[in-house]
């Protein structure tokens, strides 16, 4: 089922237990469509970022004791936004069925005759246990699971949970909202005549970065958790499943897992490396150092541009770099057309796809992504007197213009754009302080978050370069650096990385 969100449509959609890569695609397709969104406290940190810019976007979530908006006032805030014509998506942690009052949403929608439908989430009980190695179903000893809600008092009267019968249930107990009442919960099963031997496991933040769990016994279970202070939210689970964790665990052997790596690249060129970091386990913290000024605008970008077709040679020496020299090209209704005339060289492979991408495949790509390999791929290249642009950043190091001059060329150095200091996020820094790693993949990061952090600077923390030039740079500024690509690309830096932190384990 695809199609963006309806006018005058209520949606209920789950988003998943934290990890954003669990949000399914139809809940994807209707956060990025919706008029309004009215959310929880716990859905993952990047389930609105592909919301639309003018969305409305309401946090109608419940802080832990106290309720900030009453349900009522959510469910009438519902019926008036569609009745009002605009596509509403209620978006709620899990699945929006299970302990998400979504049943109660559904009833009030139905009775004011408001079309709505229902996007079922992966919810918490499965998807913390699965993440912790623990399957809630097993052939040999787990035939049913039940869900229960821990938020009951089992001490009072009228509890609405039978805890005889759960006590006998044949299978997996898996217990939402009863970390704070884990106490009372094991008394009670045991009370009633659960096993106390039994297997049992808390897993706390499950799916985040950071997820903790503990196995134990139904009897031992309270003190476990309470030693390792596991706090909500967290799933506790009753059964011979939870036994299994010990050989099925395979969160915490991912090669970077629980190892804290602080991205210090432009926002709009972080995501690639943070996703492939997650990926390997890693707790990534974004703190952009610098962000990325085009100055396709100048009067020389254009006049280069408006004579494009007449360089013999065009060197490009990054991502961005491309991405802009085609900018400043579609803004004066040129196309890759306009470099048919040229050679073109690119710094290395990631530069090389970014030219790919859109549709120019590089003449020339050096081994080594840096300006002296250019300099020394370029050497079949007869530019002699004929006219070359090198398009690049403004803060660009002088080695490849220089040489390209002293063999005869007419060089245009041309700033397609500017590296400028971006302001340290508090919190991301605040997080930054317990790093393991730092990862710098130019001079202007290390000189940058330098000048931003001052003293500040996370001294524990590894260094991790793209390469000799920022390292050197990194030297100069007096940091030590431990860890330096072979290949001096984003994914060259990740390997780095990870080879490092598992020769370390
Ligand atoms: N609709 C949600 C549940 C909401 S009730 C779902 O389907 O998952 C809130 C409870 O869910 C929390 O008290 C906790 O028990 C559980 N929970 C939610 N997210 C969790 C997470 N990431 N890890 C562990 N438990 C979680």
């Amino acid at each position: 089922m695809t199609s963006a969100a309806r006018p005058g449509v209520v949606y209920l959609v789950g988003a998943g237990p934290g990890d954003p890569g669990l949000i399914t695609a139809r809940a994807l397709e209707l956060i990025g469509s919706a008029d309004v969104i009215l959310h929880d406290r716990l859905i993952p940190p990047e389930a609105l970022a592909g919301a639309r810019e003018d969305a409305q976007l309401l946090y109608v979530g419940k802080e832990p004791g106290d309720a900030s908006v009453p349900q009522d006032e959510i469910e009438r805030r519902l019926i008036e936004e569609a009745q009002g014509g605009r596509s509403v998506v209620r978006l709620k942690g899990g699945d929006p069925f299970v302990f998400g009052r979504g049943g109660e949403e559904a009833e009030a929608l139905a009775g004011a005759g408001v079309p709505f439908e229902v996007v079922p989430g992966v919810t918490a009980g499965v998807a913390a246990p699965a993440y912790a190695g623990i399957p809630v179903t097993h052939r040999d000893d787990a035939s049913a699971v039940a869900f229960v809600t821990g938020h009951e008092d089992p001490g009072k009267d009228e509890s609405a949970l039978d805890w005889n019968a759960l006590a006998a249930f044949p299978g997996t107990l898996v217990l939402y909202m009863g970390v704070k009442r884990l106490p009372e919960i094991a008394e009670a099963l045991q009370a009633a005549g659960r096993d106390p031997g039994e297997p049992a496991a808390a897993v706390e933040r499950g799916t985040l970065p950071g997820q903790r769990a503990v196995t134990s016994t139904l009897a031992e279970l309270p003190s476990a958790v309470d030693e390792a202070e596991l706090r909500p939210p967290s799933i506790l689970l009753f059964g011979p499943a939870a036994a299994r964790r010990e050989t099925i665990s395979w969160l915490e052997q991912r090669p970077l897992h629980g190892r804290r790596i602080v991205v210090t690249r432009a926002r709009a060129q972080a995501s690639d490396v943070a996703r492939t970091l997650r990926a390997l386990g890693a707790d990534v913290v974004e703190l952009p150092a610098i962000r990325i000024e085009p100055r396709i605008d100048a009067p020389e970008v254009r006049d280069a541009i408006a004579d494009l077709h007449s360089y013999a040679l065009v060197c490009l020496t990054s991502p961005n770099g491309v991405r802009l020299l085609f900018e400043a090209m579609a803004a004066q209704g040129r196309d890759a057309r306009a470099l048919a005339n040229a050679t073109v060289a690119a710094i290395g492979p990631g530069t090389a796809a970014a030219l790919g991408e859109r549709g120019v495949i590089a003449d020339v790509v050096p081994e080594r992504s840096i300006a002296e390999s250019l300099v020394e791929a370029l050497g079949g290249v007869d530019v002699s007197n004929r006219p070359v642009l090198v398009a690049r950043a403004a803060e660009g190091r002088d080695v490849l213009p220089k040489a390209l001059r002293e063999r005869g060329a007419r060089v245009d150095d041309v700033a397609l754009y500017e590296t400028v200091a971006e302001d340290p996020d508090p919190m991301a820094l605040d997080a930054a302080q317990d790093a393991d790693y730092i990862t710098f993949t130019s001079s202007s990061t290390v000189r940058n978050l330098l000048a931003a952090v001052g003293d500040g600077f996370p001294r524990s923390a590894r260094i991790v370069s793209i390469g000799p030039v920022t390292s050197e740079t990194a030297r100069e500024a007096g940091l030590e650096v431990h860890v330096e690509a072979d290949r001096h690309d984003p994914s060259g830096l990740v390997d780095a990385l990870v080879d490092d932190a598992t020769a370390r384990r």
